[in-house]
């Protein structure tokens, strides 16, 4: 059904051994959901190679409206999932697709990385970023909460970034500290958040209108057409 609506990915997590890192994060009324169903929609190779001057008013102004139109079709894909799930009688909460619900650690409800790494759909690499094997970094994600009894479709995917630290070098707020992803440590030993944020909310200040970066994501060699998929870290 996802991917009938236009989803570009999709999977099905087990949340069960994750369950305290779920609440942890967004509260003792998510601790019922023992599935997450991740939908991704991956964002247009044009769009993203042009990141590197995202700073100019027309690329940033044509990202913000891919952007939030992505994230709005994320949104009404979830809503229809849930709304299937809900009739067939499943408890069901589809998590926003880009909201923020805790402003001092800068994070939304649930991970939906988190989702999509468990469902097998990628690794999360020193970007942080959710990376596939098909789009790399370049997706967007929602997640469907429920406690329907639905099949994984994966296991957890070994990071494969290798030596490469391009988008640890691209990064122009100097947010990541290179170290791979380990699901024991949390987000911070890894991304200064904050840093990226002062960093998009200072162009976006200079601008005069609402932007954002993507360096990171337009930086990772995985998930590109160009010349460097010859070049992809082993
Ligand atoms: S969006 Fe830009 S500032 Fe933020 S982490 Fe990525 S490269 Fe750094
Ligand atoms: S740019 Fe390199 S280090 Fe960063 S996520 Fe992509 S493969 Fe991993």
């Amino acid at each position: 059904m996802a991917l009938h609506s236009g989803a570009d990915f999709f999977g099905i997590a087990d949340l069960t051994p994750v369950r305290d890192t779920v609440v942890a994060q967004g509260g003792d009324s998510l601790a019922e959901f023992t599935r997450a169903v991740s939908i991704g929609i991956a964002l247009p190779d044009d769009i993203v190679d042009r990141l590197v001057q995202h700073e100019n008013p027309c690329v940033a102004q044509q990202y913000m409206v891919i952007y939030n139109a992505t994230n709005r079709q994320l949104d009404r894909i979830a809503a229809s999932v849930a709304d299937r799930l809900r009739v067939a009688g499943a408890a069901v909460l589809a998590v926003c697709a880009s909201c923020r619900t805790d402003n001092d650690r800068l994070c939304g409800l649930f991970s939906h990385k988190l989702a999509a790494r468990l469902a097998g759909l990628g690794w999360i690499g020193k970007s942080c970023l959710l990376v596939t094997r098909q789009a790399g970094p370049r997706v967007r994600w929602t997640t469907v909460l429920t406690n329907a009894p639905l099949l994984p479709t994966g296991e957890p995917t070994e990071q494969a970034c290798g030596e490469c630290r391009r988008c640890v070098d691209a990064c122009p707020a100097g947010a990541f500290s290179g170290q791979p992803f380990r699901a024991e440590e949390p987000r911070e030993v890894r991304f200064a958040v904050r840093k990226c944020e002062d960093y998009v909310n200072a162009v976006s200040h200079r601008m005069g209108c609402q932007v954002l970066c993507g360096l990171c994501m337009a930086a990772c060699p995985h998930g590109r057409r160009l010349e460097d998929a010859q070049r992809l870290p082993v």
